[in-house]
């Protein structure tokens, strides 16, 4: 019977087995009386405005395009996952033209870490992920932070060509965007167009900026690997980091376990003593318990003291990452949507479970 149950939303057969598949949901979400697949889910919940692109395939045509023109390309990047937002080949796929990008989300990072020294950790990721930038600028483009500088140095670099704006959906593409508009001076404008579904404007948005030049805002590409796909909207607010972070230090031993809320478990299995520290939403809670308890504790109080979500039946369940830390350089733990651990002062072998499709990533410690 289950075999047969059909999303309520769209009527897609359901499947328990693939997350990525379509009409996925979780084991747990079959018990329901009324069950909806997790694409029905996001769009029930989340009326994306921004322009999506839903095929990978399709969206890396759409890039290749700009590899045929001459321009500038701005990939906007969230500060705050920044391997998740990035657009893999993008230089690849955009030719031989120059990349300036601007890490936005800024404002997230607690003041005392140096605006130079996170500059330079950009450079360093991107030099990894095969790009090097003609410049880096930080920015907020929620609180308008460095917008000027980002229209500045635009406006340098174009070099009186046209200018496309690029970036993984969430990195705060059409915020900028509207941001920058005001710096043009377009305030109550509605150049920016918007659409309440993912993926029913695909048609890039130009901007006039002169000489026949223009502006243009590339389409997003939707990522299936953050917590937001798993998370109810009022939930997230309370796992979304909304202004600075306060990292909260946790000296451990060998042998403990950090639970996020009822989203992740963080267990340190084997290691000498030595701190990690959580750079989290300040209000998500975390419990710190025994390793040996933890699956105990997590069976019982889950939805309970391990909150969110207060309803644990729409997150799929648990799966394991291994990490084995050599503490030569200290590295941070990321889960992206969620934040990062910065770990690896010590070697150390750790256990990270998230909720599956939900990715795991290791970097060198940005802060
Ligand atoms: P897009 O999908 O790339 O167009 O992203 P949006 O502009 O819709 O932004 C995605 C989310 O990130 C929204 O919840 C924004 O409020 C948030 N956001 C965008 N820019 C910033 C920023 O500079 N700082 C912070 N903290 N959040 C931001």
């Amino acid at each position: 019977q289950q075999e047969k149950a059909q999303c309520e939303g769209c009527g897609v057969s359901l499947q328990t087995e693939d997350p990525k598949g379509s009409g996925y949901v979780p084991p747990s979400a079959l018990t329901r009386e009324r069950i909806i697949c997790q694409r029905c889910f996001r769009i029930r919940h989340y009326n994306d405005v921004a322009p999506v692109e839903h095929h990978a395939d399709a969206y890396m045509n759409r890039l290749t395009e700009i590899g045929g023109k001459k321009a500038l390309v701005v990939q906007v990047v969230d500060l705050f996952d920044f391997a998740g937002s990035w657009i893999p080949g993008i230089q690849r796929h955009t030719g031989g033209n120059p990349i300036l990008i601007l890490a936005n989300k800024v404002d997230l990072f607690p003041r005392s870490i140096k605006r130079q020294k996170l500059k330079e950790w950009v450079y360093r990721v991107a030099k990894e992920l095969g790009v090097k930038p003609v410049d880096v600028v930080l920015i907020s483009a929620e609180k308008g932070e460095r917008i000027p500088e980002a229209a500045q140095v635009i406006e340098e670099r174009r070099r009186g060509q046209d200018v496309y704006v690029v970036g993984t959906a969430n990195a705060g593409k059409s915020t900028f965007i509207n941001a920058l508009l005001r710096e043009y001076g377009a305030e109550g404008e509605e150049a920016v167009t918007t659409s309440p579904y993912p993926g029913t404007t695909l048609d890039a948005v130009r901007i006039p900026i002169g000489e026949g030049k223009h502006i243009v805002d590339m389409p997003g590409i939707v990522r299936q690997d953050r917590m937001s796909e798993w998370v109810a909207p009022a939930e997230l607010k309370a796992v979304t980091p909304q202004k600075e972070m306060k990292p909260k230090g946790y000296q451990l031993n060998e042998g403990q376990t950090l639970f996020f809320g009822g989203l992740v478990r963080f267990d340190f299995r084997e290691g000498s003593r030595q701190p990690f520290v959580c750079y989290v939403a300040n209000s998500l809670y975390i419990h710190r318990t025994k390793l040996e308890k933890a699956d105990e504790l997590w069976e019982k109080q889950r939805g309970e003291l391990l909150v969110p979500p207060a309803d644990p039946s729409q997150l799929p369940p648990l799966k394991r990452h291994r990490f084995s830390l050599s503490g030569r350089e200290k590295e941070d733990v990321v889960i992206p949507g969620l934040g990062w651990v910065s770990c690896g002062t010590a070697p150390a072998h750790l256990d990270v479970w998230v909720p599956e499709g939900i990715s795991v990533q290791i970097r060198p410690a940005v802060i």
